[in-house]
């Protein structure tokens, strides 16, 4: 079995990135077989909790409030209507739910208790629970923990240096925070990014060094294409080849062993042959749904055909790691201590969002 190794360098994985494909494919694929099922792929479905109105500037997204994009906003869900798409996921073959807010971080009080008690009920649908709710505290991950959390996401994005290109409300270190206190409890780690945003090929081996140097290493990996969406800065940029996927997943896999390689977004636009050759180079989850978060997404039939077709078959949850057990609010001995959100650069203004207001003939 590969052994895990927590320092590769940029070239180390340049190389790999870089060999001729045919060397990549079988390369990762052997190294898929060591430690996984190549026919079992585990299934999340994304619901978008909470939408829009984010204050982050993330370059990509249509839910950050600055940007001019015609995302139709909501308040956080009721606790049974997220149980009611649980149940449905679930039917359809989904064992995880991976429940996302566009906040910038949590704050403690009542839809945080919220948050909680839908993990609690999604727990108890014998379903992994994930939530992305942005910047959490180490009190914060505990109390997740406690109600049943199974993993958190959190993706570094890009490599540290193109990073400032993409975000500046937020620094690379504050994510490495977050995971770190996701890390101080028995939660899992998701964290993963986005190729397709105008980063160099060293950009994404930075990325990978970064999240392989993790110890331990990420639990599950999402690797994500842009999807371009208008109104946003980064909406003139021309979606990446599969072949930039392939590689990208492919090389994941050979740097992270052990992890669970997930392709994200950006698989509406991708042929069946071309998510067949990501999965033999060693992906081995995915998104479901039509919608991820805001953007589009194969219908849950479309990939239960593809499936078949390909011969493979969802995972079942808690494979790799035993079910959390859920402790109930009353018994919660750990209480919100109303921690205050913590802005890295609260007087920056970034030139292409006014350039991006601009073009949307918008004036403040
Ligand atoms: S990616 Fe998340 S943090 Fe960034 S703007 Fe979108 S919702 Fe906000």
């Amino acid at each position: 079995m590969s052994e895990i190794k927590y320092n590769w360098t940029k070239e180390e994985i340049l190389k790999i990135y870089n060999q001729p494909l045919m060397e990549l494919l079988y390369e990762a694929a052997t190294v898929h077989r060591e430690s996984h099922n190549p026919n079992q792929v585990q299934v999340s479905t994304l619901l978008s909790i909470k939408t829009g109105g984010c204050p982050e500037d993330c370059g990509y997204c249509p839910q950050a409030a600055r940007y001019h994009t015609d995302l139709e906003g909501n308040d956080l869900m009721g606790v049974q209507q997220v149980k009611a798409q649980a149940l449905r996921a679930k039917a359809s073959g989904s064992s995880r739910v991976c429940m996302g807010a566009a906040w910038r971080n949590v704050k403690d009080g009542e839809e945080f208790d919220q948050v909680l008690e839908m993990v609690r009920t999604i727990n108890k649908l014998d379903m992994e629970v994930c939530c992305t709710l942005g910047m959490i505290t180490e009190n914060q991950a505990k109390r997740l923990a406690e109600a049943g959390l199974y993993a958190y996401n959190h993706n570094l994005d890009t490599s540290e240096d193109y990073y400032k290109d993409v975000i500046s409300t937020r620094a690379y270190q504050d994510r490495l925070d977050t995971i770190g206190n996701v890390r101080k409890t028995n939660v899992t780690v998701c964290s993963g990014g986005i190729i397709g945003m105008g980063e160099k090929l060293e950009d994404r081996a930075g990325m990978l060094v970064a999240l392989s140097s993790l110890s331990p290493q990420p639990e599950s990996v999402p690797i994500n294409a842009l999807v371009a969406v208008e109104g946003t800065p980064m909406e003139d940029i021309e979606p990446i080849s599969i072949w930039d996927m392939i590689r990208m997943v492919a090389t994941t896999r050979i740097v992270m062993p052990h992890t669970q390689v997930r392709l994200s977004a950006g698989r509406a636009e991708m042929s069946r042959e071309g998510q067949a050759m990501c999965f033999f180079a060693g992906a081995n989850s995915i998104f479901a749904g039509d919608k991820l978060l805001t953007t589009p997404n194969p219908d849950v039939n479309e990939d239960m055909e593809m499936f078949k077709i390909l011969g493979l078959e969802p995972m079942k949850p808690f494979v790799k790691k035993a079910q959390p057990e859920t402790v109930e609010a009353a018994e919660s001995l750990l209480e919100g201590i109303g921690e205050k959100p913590r802005w890295t650069r609260p007087e920056h203004s970034i030139e292409r969002n006014e350039e991006a207001k601009k073009k949307a003939k918008i004036v403040d």
